[in-house]
């Protein structure tokens, strides 16, 4: 097993790298407020990587006493969306945080980015570089070799200013010109030599419209944002500990307010499972699932429409320990979260997914009669329903067999059953249609054993789930399997073709207890001895859908072998 698991008691104050270096930064004085932020760029939904990156900063500003900030990093307005902003917040309000006042959004600052940008041109600190892109790349040098200057580099101050606004006023084409630091084009780093840090783009954002045509990179926006927020605490992942001097650079070189320091930790990686925004929106925009939320997705959203518990995810995560290593996590780590979350708080109701129909052939009760089970055996306070019992009722048809095996303890001919909170019955005779599948199996029952026990002793040893045919809601309920075939998709292939066509089983024939109709959308239930459901959210009075969120015991160890 790889799993990555801190064996901190999670009830008293995690710790880890960054933690300690928080502590540190109090104690010496560095800073007085911790200020966090979570900074999603928002060109798709958030995934489970995400959902590690925000409980971070969001927990750290908590136990610190401090602030953590919601703040869009929108500076790219040909990938970006409204619709992804908002679902970003729903995913994080869902997920249990509050950021501080409104969210915040890079293109807040387009203004004063753009007087900084100036700021470094005055200071003789950037130029205009006409180069295309791809000379740029050519001229940056390799990790063995160094960069070699453009022969714009050394444009003076004044023609640098021009060409820049004009820049601004829409004069150029895409990629015509790019603003670039200027730096050190001998670095090892290769992110100092001379980045890019403005570049045209004729698009329409989804905030600032079209007033502006020049957008601020990544690295240009992101730390002077965090500078302008007095940012205490910028964490990242590891793949910008390489941008770390750049960061550092420019906040040197700016007036900014406040000097905000950025620390990087690794990214969550699961077994059977994509991260990768890229990823998912190919999953997506080439219908291989059916949108972001499809419940077999890693989004927030898809977790959450499935049935997952927020809890259960803020579990997850607080198990898993933030290193500066990456390492990877078996995905039954969270599925135990979800299992013990759900285990503790689920109703406990009856569904039969594949019926069977039985006829009890000895019950002369007219009507039908009611008996009483219990909603959730970890709150006796959840109390209890009564449950509709009458002549013919809808049994799971692997909980029958006509030539049983000896170890199969459930329905058979001649054989004694408990009904869960009802009676024994006995199979008596079967009924076959035509083509040899068994339609009916009639049982008679001992009306003695109502509530479940014989007063005589007498032992079975099945109790299987059952619904009333009369009183049974009709529902269609769907089975999830994993996405993937392999634990790492697209390892030695185009991911796509690692994913599982048997990903989805719908079954559109179920028979649910009538109890059903009073819970909640939100409850989380336990069909008993089927798994966790929850209610998707197409679900209709007239046409009810139930999504497992995940079946009652960990199925890997069946799959892999
Ligand atoms: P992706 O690789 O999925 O496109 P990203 O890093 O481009 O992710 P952003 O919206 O820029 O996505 O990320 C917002 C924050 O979430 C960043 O701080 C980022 O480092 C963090 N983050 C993204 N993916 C993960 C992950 N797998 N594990 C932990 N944190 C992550
Ligand atoms: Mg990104």
């Amino acid at each position: 097993m790889t799993i990555n698991t801190a064996d901190t008691n999670h009830e008293t104050m995690t710790t880890d790298f960054i933690r300690e270096k928080i502590r540190d930064d109090i104690n010496t004085g560095k800073y007085e407020v911790v200020a966090t932020r979570f900074p999603p760029e928002p060109n798709g939904y958030l995934h489970l990587g995400h959902a590690l990156s925000i409980c971070l900063n969001f927990s750290i500003a908590e136990e610190f006493g401090g602030t953590c900030n919601l703040r869009f990093d929108d500076t790219n307005p040909a990938k970006e969306e409204i619709e992804f902003i908002e679902a970003i917040k729903e995913d994080v309000k869902w997920l249990g945080f509050t950021w501080e006042g409104s969210p915040k959004f890079a293109s807040d600052y387009f203004d004063q980015l753009y007087l900084w940008a100036e700021h470094l041109i005055t200071a003789g600190k950037a130029y205009v570089d006409d180069l295309t892109a791809e000379e740029i790349r050519e001229y940056r040098g390799t990790l063995t070799e160094p960069g070699k200057p453009s022969p714009f580099r050394d444009r003076d101050v004044d023609e640098n200013l021009d060409l820049f606004r004009r820049m601004k006023d829409g004069e150029f084409a895409e990629g015509q010109r790019v603003l670039r630091a200027k730096i050190d084009l001998t670095s090892g780093n290769i992110n100092l030599r001379d980045p890019v840090i403005y570049r045209i783009i004729h698009a329409s954002h989804p905030r600032t419209a079209n007033k502006w045509c020049i957008y601020p990179t990544y690295d240009f926006a992101h730390g002077q944002s965090d500078a302008i927020e007095t940012i205490s605490h910028s964490l990242c992942t590891l793949e910008f500990a390489d941008h770390r001097p750049l960061y550092n650079w420019f906040i040197d070189a700016l007036p900014v307010p406040a000097h905000p320091n950025q620390y990087e930790f690794a990214k969550l990686q699961m077994t059977y499972t994509v991260l990768s925004k890229r990823r998912l929106t190919r999953l997506v925009a080439e219908n291989h699932v059916e949108g972001w939320n499809d419940p077999r997705m890693a989004t927030l959203s898809g977790l959450r429409r499935r049935g997952v518990p927020a809890a259960a995810l803020r579990d997850f995560v607080q198990r898993l320990s933030v290193s500066k290593n990456e390492g990877e996590v078996e995905i039954a780590l969270l599925e135990h979260c979800i299992r013990e979350n759900l285990n503790i708080k689920s109703e406990r109701r009856m569904a039969v997914l594949n019926p069977l129909k039985i006829v009890i052939e000895n019950y002369s009760n007219p009507g039908s009669e009611w008996l009483e089970a219990t909603n959730n055996p970890n709150f006796p306070e959840k109390g209890s329903r009564l449950v509709p019992f009458s002549k013919e009722i809808w049994i799971e048809r692997d909980d029958f067999m006509e030539d049983p095996p000896k170890k199969f303890f459930r329905l058979a001919p001649g054989r004694e059953v408990r009904l869960r909170y009802a009676f024994f019955i006995t199979c008596t005779d079967i009924i076959k249609d035509t083509s040899g599948k068994i339609v009916e199996v009639r049982c008679t029952y001992d009306p003695e054993t109502r509530g479940g026990n014989s007063p005589d002793g007498r032992k079975v040893k099945g109790t299987i789930h059952w619904v009333s045919s009369e009183h049974a809601q009709d529902a269609e309920i769907r089975l999830f399997n994993p996405l993937y075939v392999c634990p790492h998709p697209g390892s030695e292939n185009d991911f796509i073709d690692d994913i599982n066509p048997n990903s989805i089983e719908i079954l559109n024939d179920c028979k649910l207890e009538p109890s059903i109709s009073e819970l909640n959308n939100d409850v989380a239930i336990q069909f008993e001895r089927m798994g966790y459901f929850f209610k998707d959210e197409t679900s209709q009075p007239d046409k009810l859908i139930f999504n497992r969120t995940i079946s009652l015991r960990d199925t890997w160890q069946k799959i892999k072998g």
